[in-house]
Protein backbone atom coordinates (compact mmCIF):
# COMPACT_ATOMS: atom_id res chain seq x y z
CA UNK A 1 0.00 0.00 0.00
CA UNK A 2 1.47 3.29 -0.79
CA UNK A 3 1.17 6.49 1.54
CA UNK A 4 1.27 9.79 1.90
CA UNK A 5 4.54 11.85 1.97
CA UNK A 6 4.60 14.85 4.36
CA UNK A 7 7.72 15.90 6.19
CA UNK A 8 10.07 13.56 4.72
CA UNK A 9 7.55 10.66 6.26
CA UNK A 10 5.24 8.61 4.31
CA UNK A 11 1.92 8.38 6.41
CA UNK A 12 -1.60 7.06 5.99
CA UNK A 13 -4.38 9.16 5.61
CA UNK A 14 -6.55 10.36 8.42
CA UNK A 15 -9.67 9.32 6.52
CA UNK A 16 -8.22 5.62 7.25
CA UNK A 17 -9.38 4.99 3.28
CA UNK A 18 -7.78 3.78 0.36
CA UNK A 19 -8.30 3.75 -3.42
CA UNK A 20 -7.23 1.27 -5.81
CA UNK A 21 -4.39 1.80 -8.26
CA UNK A 22 -5.59 -0.10 -11.88
CA UNK A 23 -2.86 -1.40 -14.63
CA UNK A 24 -4.85 0.11 -17.68
CA UNK A 25 -2.83 -2.78 -19.70
CA UNK A 26 -5.35 -5.36 -18.21
CA UNK A 27 -7.77 -3.72 -16.15
CA UNK A 28 -6.52 -5.37 -13.04
CA UNK A 29 -5.95 -3.97 -9.37
CA UNK A 30 -2.55 -3.96 -8.44
CA UNK A 31 -1.82 -1.55 -5.71
CA UNK A 32 -3.72 1.13 -2.83
CA UNK A 33 -3.32 4.64 -2.54
CA UNK A 34 -4.53 6.71 0.43
CA UNK A 35 -7.77 8.52 -0.15
CA UNK A 36 -6.86 11.48 1.95
CA UNK A 37 -8.83 14.51 2.94
CA UNK A 38 -8.77 17.86 3.98
CA UNK A 39 -7.26 16.75 7.44
CA UNK A 40 -3.87 15.62 5.65
CA UNK A 41 -3.79 18.46 3.31
CA UNK A 42 -4.44 20.82 6.12
CA UNK A 43 -0.97 18.50 7.66
CA UNK A 44 0.67 19.00 4.80
CA UNK A 45 0.47 22.45 4.60
CA UNK A 46 1.85 23.33 7.98
CA UNK A 47 4.43 21.10 7.39
CA UNK A 48 5.42 22.79 4.21
CA UNK A 49 4.73 26.24 6.12
CA UNK A 50 6.89 25.31 9.40
CA UNK A 51 9.86 24.17 6.96
CA UNK A 52 9.78 27.75 4.75
CA UNK A 53 9.84 29.81 8.33
CA UNK A 54 12.08 27.55 9.59
CA UNK A 55 14.71 26.59 7.17
CA UNK A 56 13.98 27.11 3.61
CA UNK A 57 13.57 30.84 3.37
CA UNK A 58 17.43 30.58 4.91
CA UNK A 59 19.01 28.71 2.47
CA UNK A 60 20.69 30.26 -0.31
CA UNK A 61 20.19 29.80 -4.36
CA UNK A 62 23.29 28.13 -4.35
CA UNK A 63 22.63 25.81 -2.05
CA UNK A 64 18.88 25.00 -3.53
CA UNK A 65 20.69 24.21 -6.58
CA UNK A 66 23.14 21.51 -5.14
CA UNK A 67 19.73 20.01 -3.78
CA UNK A 68 18.14 19.89 -7.19
CA UNK A 69 21.17 18.74 -8.84
CA UNK A 70 20.96 15.91 -6.34
CA UNK A 71 17.68 14.91 -6.89
CA UNK A 72 18.18 15.10 -10.67
CA UNK A 73 21.30 12.30 -10.42
CA UNK A 74 19.07 10.34 -8.10
CA UNK A 75 15.95 10.60 -10.40
CA UNK A 76 18.43 9.01 -13.15
CA UNK A 77 19.87 6.94 -10.91
CA UNK A 78 16.08 5.54 -10.42
CA UNK A 79 15.04 6.30 -14.03
CA UNK A 80 14.14 2.38 -14.65
CA UNK A 81 12.53 1.81 -11.64
CA UNK A 82 10.36 5.36 -11.82
CA UNK A 83 10.04 4.34 -15.51
CA UNK A 84 8.59 1.35 -14.94
CA UNK A 85 6.26 2.33 -11.88
CA UNK A 86 4.68 4.99 -14.62
CA UNK A 87 4.35 2.09 -17.65
CA UNK A 88 1.89 -0.37 -15.02
CA UNK A 89 0.19 2.94 -13.33
CA UNK A 90 -0.22 4.91 -16.12
CA UNK A 91 -0.17 2.17 -19.32
CA UNK A 92 2.65 4.11 -21.08
CA UNK A 93 4.52 2.23 -23.41
CA UNK A 94 8.48 1.52 -22.25
CA UNK A 95 10.10 4.17 -24.46
CA UNK A 96 7.28 6.73 -23.33
CA UNK A 97 8.09 5.93 -19.76
CA UNK A 98 11.47 5.89 -20.03
CA UNK A 99 11.30 9.33 -21.60
CA UNK A 100 9.01 10.92 -19.06
CA UNK A 101 11.74 9.39 -16.07
CA UNK A 102 14.76 11.16 -18.30
CA UNK A 103 12.49 14.29 -18.71
CA UNK A 104 12.17 14.41 -15.32
CA UNK A 105 15.71 14.14 -14.26
CA UNK A 106 16.50 17.22 -17.26
CA UNK A 107 14.04 19.77 -15.18
CA UNK A 108 15.83 19.49 -12.27
CA UNK A 109 19.02 20.10 -13.87
CA UNK A 110 17.43 22.43 -16.04
CA UNK A 111 16.30 24.38 -12.62
CA UNK A 112 19.24 23.47 -10.49
CA UNK A 113 21.20 25.86 -12.97
CA UNK A 114 18.57 28.63 -13.06
CA UNK A 115 18.29 29.01 -8.97
CA UNK A 116 21.32 31.71 -9.05
CA UNK A 117 20.82 33.52 -11.93
CA UNK A 118 16.96 34.75 -10.94
CA UNK A 119 17.57 38.25 -10.02
CA UNK A 120 15.67 41.36 -9.36
CA UNK A 121 16.64 45.03 -11.08
CA UNK A 122 17.52 48.62 -10.13
CA UNK A 123 15.29 51.38 -11.64
CA UNK A 124 16.58 54.98 -12.05
CA UNK A 125 14.54 57.31 -10.11
CA UNK A 126 14.46 60.04 -8.78
CA UNK A 127 17.65 62.49 -7.81
CA UNK A 128 18.31 61.05 -4.02
CA UNK A 129 16.48 57.70 -4.61
CA UNK A 130 17.87 53.99 -5.37
CA UNK A 131 15.09 51.92 -6.20
CA UNK A 132 15.66 48.17 -6.50
CA UNK A 133 13.26 44.78 -7.23
CA UNK A 134 13.28 41.75 -4.94
CA UNK A 135 12.38 38.74 -7.07
CA UNK A 136 10.85 36.64 -4.03
CA UNK A 137 9.06 33.27 -3.89
CA UNK A 138 5.51 32.80 -2.85
CA UNK A 139 5.58 30.53 -0.02
CA UNK A 140 3.84 27.52 0.24
CA UNK A 141 2.92 26.29 -3.62
CA UNK A 142 -0.17 24.00 -4.35
CA UNK A 143 0.34 21.63 -7.11
CA UNK A 144 -2.32 19.96 -8.86
CA UNK A 145 -1.05 17.52 -11.18
CA UNK A 146 -3.03 15.40 -13.87
CA UNK A 147 -2.23 11.59 -15.39
CA UNK A 148 -1.25 11.99 -18.42
CA UNK A 149 2.32 12.88 -18.02
CA UNK A 150 2.76 12.88 -14.00
CA UNK A 151 6.65 12.75 -13.91
CA UNK A 152 6.98 15.44 -16.49
CA UNK A 153 4.39 17.96 -15.56
CA UNK A 154 5.72 17.25 -11.82
CA UNK A 155 9.01 17.92 -12.74
CA UNK A 156 8.36 21.31 -14.55
CA UNK A 157 6.03 22.69 -11.79
CA UNK A 158 7.95 21.64 -8.70
CA UNK A 159 10.97 22.11 -10.52
CA UNK A 160 10.47 25.91 -10.84
CA UNK A 161 8.65 26.09 -7.70
CA UNK A 162 11.65 24.95 -5.71
CA UNK A 163 14.14 26.80 -7.44
CA UNK A 164 12.38 29.90 -6.33
CA UNK A 165 12.40 29.21 -3.05
CA UNK A 166 9.04 28.25 -2.85
CA UNK A 167 7.92 24.85 -0.58
CA UNK A 168 5.46 22.65 -2.50
CA UNK A 169 2.52 20.45 -1.30
CA UNK A 170 1.58 18.27 -4.33
CA UNK A 171 -1.74 16.76 -5.08
CA UNK A 172 -1.41 14.07 -7.87
CA UNK A 173 -4.25 12.55 -9.93
CA UNK A 174 -6.06 9.52 -8.42
CA UNK A 175 -5.16 7.68 -11.65
CA UNK A 176 -1.35 8.33 -11.18
CA UNK A 177 0.16 8.46 -8.05
CA UNK A 178 3.30 6.09 -7.80
CA UNK A 179 5.97 7.75 -9.15
CA UNK A 180 5.51 10.89 -7.44
CA UNK A 181 5.46 9.23 -4.51
CA UNK A 182 9.32 7.82 -4.70
CA UNK A 183 9.87 11.05 -6.53
CA UNK A 184 9.25 12.72 -2.78
CA UNK A 185 11.23 9.95 -1.63
CA UNK A 186 14.37 10.54 -3.38
CA UNK A 187 13.88 14.30 -2.92
CA UNK A 188 13.76 13.67 1.47
CA UNK A 189 17.19 11.43 0.30
CA UNK A 190 18.87 13.86 -1.68
CA UNK A 191 19.13 16.14 1.22
CA UNK A 192 15.90 18.75 0.57
CA UNK A 193 14.38 19.71 4.30
CA UNK A 194 11.78 18.10 6.11
CA UNK A 195 8.20 20.19 4.62
CA UNK A 196 9.88 21.02 1.17
CA UNK A 197 8.11 19.07 -0.84
CA UNK A 198 4.74 17.09 0.20
CA UNK A 199 2.80 14.55 -1.56
CA UNK A 200 -0.70 13.95 -0.69
CA UNK A 201 -3.11 11.63 -2.55
CA UNK A 202 -6.60 11.11 -3.34
CA UNK A 203 -9.60 12.49 -5.60
CA UNK A 204 -9.39 15.99 -6.59
CA UNK A 205 -12.82 17.20 -5.31
CA UNK A 206 -12.10 15.95 -2.22
CA UNK A 207 -8.01 16.62 -1.58
CA UNK A 208 -7.86 18.88 -4.88
CA UNK A 209 -10.09 20.68 -3.48
CA UNK A 210 -9.08 21.01 -0.12
CA UNK A 211 -5.90 22.24 -1.43
CA UNK A 212 -7.29 24.61 -3.53
CA UNK A 213 -9.44 26.40 -0.72
CA UNK A 214 -6.46 26.07 1.68
CA UNK A 215 -5.67 29.89 2.96
CA UNK A 216 -2.22 28.55 3.60
CA UNK A 217 -1.40 27.95 -0.13
CA UNK A 218 0.04 30.83 -1.49
CA UNK A 219 0.18 30.21 -5.20
CA UNK A 220 -1.65 27.73 -7.13
CA UNK A 221 -0.10 25.73 -10.21
CA UNK A 222 -3.26 23.59 -11.72
CA UNK A 223 -2.58 20.87 -15.03
CA UNK A 224 -5.78 19.64 -16.25
CA UNK A 225 -9.24 19.96 -17.71
CA UNK A 226 -10.64 23.76 -18.85
CA UNK A 227 -13.49 22.66 -16.81
CA UNK A 228 -11.68 21.98 -13.30
CA UNK A 229 -9.65 24.93 -14.34
CA UNK A 230 -12.44 27.12 -14.07
CA UNK A 231 -13.37 25.46 -10.56
CA UNK A 232 -10.10 26.23 -9.31
CA UNK A 233 -9.87 29.92 -10.63
CA UNK A 234 -13.61 30.20 -8.83
CA UNK A 235 -11.88 29.23 -5.48
CA UNK A 236 -8.69 30.86 -5.44
CA UNK A 237 -10.73 34.00 -6.47
CA UNK A 238 -12.35 33.88 -3.07
CA UNK A 239 -9.23 34.62 -1.38
CA UNK A 240 -7.46 36.50 -3.98
CA UNK A 241 -4.69 33.70 -4.62
CA UNK A 242 -2.77 33.37 -7.94
CA UNK A 243 -2.54 30.69 -10.42
CA UNK A 244 -1.08 29.30 -13.30
CA UNK A 245 -3.47 27.32 -15.38
CA UNK A 246 -2.37 24.78 -17.86
CA UNK A 247 -5.77 23.72 -19.35
CA UNK A 248 -6.47 21.59 -22.45
CA UNK A 249 -5.84 21.96 -26.57
CA UNK A 250 -6.83 21.56 -29.90
CA UNK A 251 -3.55 21.85 -31.57
CA UNK A 252 -3.73 22.21 -35.10
CA UNK A 253 -1.10 21.03 -37.97
CA UNK A 254 -1.04 23.68 -40.59
CA UNK A 255 0.62 21.67 -43.68
CA UNK A 256 0.94 23.84 -46.97
CA UNK A 257 1.73 22.23 -50.79
CA UNK A 258 5.60 23.28 -50.32
CA UNK A 259 6.06 20.85 -47.33
CA UNK A 260 8.58 18.53 -46.92
CA UNK A 261 5.97 15.30 -46.63
CA UNK A 262 8.80 13.46 -45.60
CA UNK A 263 9.15 15.14 -42.64
CA UNK A 264 5.68 16.34 -41.92
CA UNK A 265 4.08 12.49 -42.36
CA UNK A 266 5.84 10.72 -39.16
CA UNK A 267 5.75 14.30 -37.15
CA UNK A 268 2.49 14.64 -37.71
CA UNK A 269 1.47 10.69 -36.36
CA UNK A 270 3.72 11.14 -33.73
CA UNK A 271 2.12 14.21 -32.44
CA UNK A 272 -1.31 12.56 -31.68
CA UNK A 273 -0.32 8.58 -31.46
CA UNK A 274 2.33 9.26 -28.53
CA UNK A 275 0.87 8.36 -25.23
CA UNK A 276 -1.99 7.38 -27.15
CA UNK A 277 -3.22 11.11 -27.74
CA UNK A 278 -3.54 12.06 -24.30
CA UNK A 279 -1.32 14.50 -24.04
CA UNK A 280 -2.74 18.82 -23.96
CA UNK A 281 -0.32 19.56 -27.20
CA UNK A 282 -1.30 16.58 -29.41
CA UNK A 283 -1.54 17.55 -32.77
CA UNK A 284 -5.14 16.72 -33.11
CA UNK A 285 -6.25 18.99 -35.75
CA UNK A 286 -4.60 18.16 -39.45
CA UNK A 287 -5.16 21.35 -41.60
CA UNK A 288 -3.73 20.11 -45.14
CA UNK A 289 -3.22 22.73 -48.09
CA UNK A 290 -6.29 21.52 -50.51
CA UNK A 291 -3.95 20.63 -53.65
CA UNK A 292 -1.66 18.06 -51.65
CA UNK A 293 -4.76 17.20 -49.08
CA UNK A 294 -5.75 13.40 -50.87
CA UNK A 295 -2.01 12.57 -51.38
CA UNK A 296 -1.26 13.39 -48.07
CA UNK A 297 -4.13 11.86 -46.90
CA UNK A 298 -3.43 8.37 -48.69
CA UNK A 299 0.17 8.28 -47.13
CA UNK A 300 -1.29 8.93 -43.57
CA UNK A 301 -3.91 6.46 -44.03
CA UNK A 302 -0.93 3.91 -44.80
CA UNK A 303 0.75 4.29 -41.74
CA UNK A 304 -2.19 4.50 -39.42
CA UNK A 305 -2.95 1.19 -40.77
CA UNK A 306 0.37 -0.13 -39.58
CA UNK A 307 0.01 1.66 -35.77
CA UNK A 308 -0.27 -1.47 -33.58
CA UNK A 309 -1.30 -1.07 -29.55
CA UNK A 310 -0.90 -3.41 -26.81
CA UNK A 311 0.04 -3.74 -23.35
CA UNK A 312 2.02 -1.12 -21.74
CA UNK A 313 5.37 -3.24 -21.59
CA UNK A 314 5.47 -4.73 -25.71
CA UNK A 315 6.15 -1.15 -26.48
CA UNK A 316 4.35 -0.88 -29.16
CA UNK A 317 3.04 2.35 -31.20
CA UNK A 318 0.58 3.72 -28.36
CA UNK A 319 -0.48 1.51 -25.23
CA UNK A 320 -3.91 1.15 -23.39
CA UNK A 321 -5.97 4.87 -22.40
CA UNK A 322 -5.51 5.14 -18.74
CA UNK A 323 -9.07 4.62 -17.71
CA UNK A 324 -12.56 2.60 -19.00
CA UNK A 325 -14.10 6.09 -18.66
CA UNK A 326 -11.50 7.40 -20.79
CA UNK A 327 -12.35 4.83 -23.31
CA UNK A 328 -15.39 5.64 -23.38
CA UNK A 329 -15.40 8.87 -23.89
CA UNK A 330 -13.03 8.03 -27.20
CA UNK A 331 -15.46 6.07 -28.15
CA UNK A 332 -18.62 8.36 -28.01
CA UNK A 333 -16.53 10.85 -30.23
CA UNK A 334 -16.32 8.12 -32.79
CA UNK A 335 -19.65 7.03 -32.87
CA UNK A 336 -20.87 10.60 -33.21
CA UNK A 337 -18.41 10.76 -36.68
CA UNK A 338 -20.23 7.51 -37.60
CA UNK A 339 -23.75 8.73 -37.04
CA UNK A 340 -23.00 12.11 -38.72
CA UNK A 341 -21.60 10.22 -41.89
CA UNK A 342 -17.91 11.80 -41.16
CA UNK A 343 -15.24 9.36 -43.39
CA UNK A 344 -12.62 7.35 -41.63
CA UNK A 345 -9.58 6.96 -43.86
CA UNK A 346 -7.99 4.37 -41.54
CA UNK A 347 -7.53 2.81 -38.59
CA UNK A 348 -4.39 1.12 -36.89
CA UNK A 349 -4.25 -2.67 -34.90
CA UNK A 350 -5.14 -3.65 -31.62
CA UNK A 351 -2.79 -6.76 -31.33
CA UNK A 352 -4.22 -10.02 -30.29
CA UNK A 353 -2.21 -10.23 -26.73
CA UNK A 354 -3.90 -7.11 -25.58
CA UNK A 355 -5.76 -8.38 -22.51
CA UNK A 356 -10.04 -7.99 -23.26
CA UNK A 357 -10.13 -5.84 -20.11
CA UNK A 358 -7.00 -3.19 -20.80
CA UNK A 359 -8.22 -0.09 -22.01
CA UNK A 360 -7.30 -0.20 -25.81
CA UNK A 361 -8.21 2.14 -28.54
CA UNK A 362 -6.89 1.93 -31.91
CA UNK A 363 -5.50 5.39 -33.69
CA UNK A 364 -8.03 7.00 -36.16
CA UNK A 365 -7.79 9.12 -39.16
CA UNK A 366 -10.85 10.78 -40.20
CA UNK A 367 -11.34 13.46 -42.54
CA UNK A 368 -13.51 16.03 -43.88
CA UNK A 369 -14.39 17.39 -40.09
CA UNK A 370 -16.34 20.15 -40.47
CA UNK A 371 -15.39 22.83 -38.40
CA UNK A 372 -17.93 23.16 -36.10
CA UNK A 373 -18.23 19.38 -35.19
CA UNK A 374 -17.08 18.65 -31.80
CA UNK A 375 -14.19 16.17 -33.13
CA UNK A 376 -13.10 19.65 -34.75
CA UNK A 377 -13.74 21.97 -31.21
CA UNK A 378 -13.52 19.59 -28.59
CA UNK A 379 -10.26 17.59 -27.27
CA UNK A 380 -10.96 14.07 -27.58
CA UNK A 381 -7.56 12.85 -25.56
CA UNK A 382 -7.42 10.39 -27.40
CA UNK A 383 -5.61 8.75 -30.75
CA UNK A 384 -8.38 10.51 -32.74
CA UNK A 385 -6.80 12.98 -36.00
CA UNK A 386 -9.52 15.34 -37.25
CA UNK A 387 -8.27 16.16 -41.38
CA UNK A 388 -9.33 18.78 -43.21
CA UNK A 389 -8.70 21.05 -46.22
CA UNK A 390 -8.15 24.58 -46.75
CA UNK A 391 -7.70 26.70 -50.53
CA UNK A 392 -5.60 29.79 -48.34
CA UNK A 393 -3.78 31.32 -45.63
CA UNK A 394 -6.72 32.88 -44.97
CA UNK A 395 -8.61 30.04 -44.87
CA UNK A 396 -5.73 28.20 -42.84
CA UNK A 397 -5.44 31.06 -40.19
CA UNK A 398 -9.43 31.11 -39.75
CA UNK A 399 -9.30 27.23 -39.41
CA UNK A 400 -6.23 27.48 -36.85
CA UNK A 401 -8.21 30.07 -34.73
CA UNK A 402 -11.61 28.68 -35.09
CA UNK A 403 -11.77 26.93 -31.77
CA UNK A 404 -11.69 27.95 -27.66
CA UNK A 405 -8.16 26.34 -27.13
CA UNK A 406 -4.50 27.78 -28.36
CA UNK A 407 -2.07 25.77 -26.75
CA UNK A 408 0.72 24.97 -29.91
CA UNK A 409 0.33 25.16 -33.45
CA UNK A 410 2.08 23.46 -36.11
CA UNK A 411 3.40 24.95 -39.72
CA UNK A 412 4.65 23.09 -42.33
CA UNK A 413 6.13 25.09 -45.42
CA UNK A 414 9.14 26.18 -46.73
CA UNK A 415 8.38 29.76 -47.61
CA UNK A 416 10.35 31.40 -44.72
CA UNK A 417 8.05 34.92 -45.28
CA UNK A 418 4.99 32.85 -44.87
CA UNK A 419 6.39 31.01 -41.96
CA UNK A 420 6.48 34.08 -39.89
CA UNK A 421 3.25 35.58 -41.44
CA UNK A 422 1.12 32.39 -40.08
CA UNK A 423 3.06 32.29 -36.74
CA UNK A 424 2.11 35.90 -35.74
CA UNK A 425 -1.41 35.43 -36.83
CA UNK A 426 -2.33 31.61 -35.08
CA UNK A 427 -3.45 32.17 -31.49
CA UNK A 428 -0.90 30.04 -29.35
CA UNK A 429 1.14 29.33 -26.71
CA UNK A 430 3.82 27.64 -28.87
CA UNK A 431 4.56 27.68 -32.68
CA UNK A 432 6.77 25.05 -34.10
CA UNK A 433 7.73 25.68 -37.67
CA UNK A 434 8.73 22.44 -39.80
CA UNK A 435 8.71 20.47 -36.12
CA UNK A 436 6.19 19.81 -33.75
CA UNK A 437 6.60 19.23 -29.92
CA UNK A 438 4.11 17.57 -28.10
CA UNK A 439 5.15 17.89 -24.87
CA UNK A 440 8.86 18.40 -25.47
CA UNK A 441 11.61 20.87 -24.80
CA UNK A 442 12.13 21.53 -20.77
CA UNK A 443 13.76 24.78 -21.93
CA UNK A 444 10.58 25.86 -23.70
CA UNK A 445 8.25 28.45 -21.91
CA UNK A 446 5.12 26.62 -22.49
CA UNK A 447 1.73 27.73 -21.73
CA UNK A 448 -1.90 28.61 -23.67
CA UNK A 449 -3.87 31.77 -24.02
CA UNK A 450 -7.92 31.51 -24.19
CA UNK A 451 -9.31 28.35 -23.14
CA UNK A 452 -6.28 26.68 -22.82
CA UNK A 453 -4.79 28.99 -19.75
CA UNK A 454 -2.47 31.67 -19.17
CA UNK A 455 0.37 31.80 -17.03
CA UNK A 456 4.07 30.12 -18.47
CA UNK A 457 5.68 26.84 -17.29
CA UNK A 458 8.84 25.41 -18.51
CA UNK A 459 11.56 27.35 -19.41
CA UNK A 460 13.46 30.26 -17.33
CA UNK A 461 10.66 31.45 -17.75
CA UNK A 462 8.44 30.13 -15.28
CA UNK A 463 10.41 31.21 -12.29
CA UNK A 464 8.60 34.57 -12.85
CA UNK A 465 5.35 32.76 -12.18
CA UNK A 466 6.40 31.51 -8.96
CA UNK A 467 8.10 34.61 -7.54
CA UNK A 468 6.17 37.75 -6.86
CA UNK A 469 8.24 41.05 -7.49
CA UNK A 470 8.58 43.83 -4.75
CA UNK A 471 9.96 47.44 -5.15
CA UNK A 472 12.67 48.74 -2.56
CA UNK A 473 12.97 52.92 -2.85
CA UNK A 474 15.47 54.46 -1.10
CA UNK A 475 15.75 57.91 -0.34
CA UNK A 476 19.02 58.73 0.87
CA UNK A 477 19.55 62.44 -0.35
P1 LIG B 1 -8.68 16.82 -14.55
O1 LIG B 1 -8.96 18.27 -14.67
O2 LIG B 1 -9.81 15.90 -14.42
O3 LIG B 1 -7.75 16.54 -13.28
C1 LIG B 1 -6.54 17.23 -13.09
C2 LIG B 1 -6.22 17.23 -11.62
O4 LIG B 1 -7.21 18.01 -10.95
C3 LIG B 1 -6.25 15.84 -10.96
O5 LIG B 1 -5.23 15.76 -9.99
C4 LIG B 1 -7.60 15.82 -10.31
O6 LIG B 1 -7.69 14.95 -9.20
C5 LIG B 1 -7.75 17.26 -9.87
N1 LIG B 1 -9.14 17.70 -9.65
C6 LIG B 1 -10.27 17.20 -10.18
N2 LIG B 1 -11.36 17.86 -9.69
C7 LIG B 1 -10.89 18.80 -8.84
C8 LIG B 1 -11.50 19.80 -8.04
N3 LIG B 1 -12.82 19.96 -7.99
N4 LIG B 1 -10.71 20.61 -7.31
C9 LIG B 1 -9.36 20.47 -7.34
N5 LIG B 1 -8.72 19.54 -8.06
C10 LIG B 1 -9.47 18.71 -8.81
O7 LIG B 1 -7.72 16.47 -15.78
P2 LIG B 1 -7.13 15.04 -16.16
O8 LIG B 1 -8.25 14.24 -16.73
O9 LIG B 1 -6.34 14.50 -15.03
O10 LIG B 1 -6.08 15.45 -17.31
C11 LIG B 1 -6.47 15.68 -18.60
C12 LIG B 1 -6.62 17.15 -18.89
O11 LIG B 1 -5.44 17.83 -18.51
C13 LIG B 1 -6.81 17.44 -20.35
O12 LIG B 1 -7.79 18.43 -20.51
C14 LIG B 1 -5.44 17.96 -20.78
O13 LIG B 1 -5.44 18.76 -21.91
C15 LIG B 1 -5.02 18.69 -19.56
N6 LIG B 1 -3.56 18.84 -19.55
C16 LIG B 1 -3.03 20.07 -19.80
C17 LIG B 1 -1.65 20.24 -19.85
C18 LIG B 1 -1.02 21.58 -20.13
O14 LIG B 1 0.14 21.76 -19.78
N7 LIG B 1 -1.70 22.52 -20.74
C19 LIG B 1 -0.82 19.14 -19.62
C20 LIG B 1 -1.40 17.91 -19.36
C21 LIG B 1 -2.79 17.78 -19.32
Amino acid sequence: MQLNYIANASLPSSSGRVLPVIDPSDGQVFEEIQRSNAADIDSAVSAARQCMDAVWHKVSAAERSRLLMRLSRKVAEHADELALLEQRDCGKPVKQARADAAALARYFEFYAGSCDKLHGETIPYQDGYSVLTWREPHGVTGHIIPWNYPMQIFGRSVGGALAAGNVCVVKPSEDACLSLIRVAQLAAEAGFPAGALNIVTGYGHEVGDALARHPGIDHISFTGSPKVGTLIQQVAAERHCPVTLELGGKSPQIVFADADLDAVLPTVINAIVQNAGQTCSAGSRLLVEHAIYEPLLERLGDAFAQLRVGPAAMDLDLGPLIRQSQQQRVWDFLSDAQVEGIPMVAQGQIVDEAPDAGFYQAPTLLRDVPVMHRLAQEEVFGPVLAAMAFRDEDEAVSLANATRFGLVAGIWTRDGARQFRIAKRVKSGQVFINNYGAGGGVELPFGGVKSSGYGREKGFEALYGFTTLKTVAIRHG
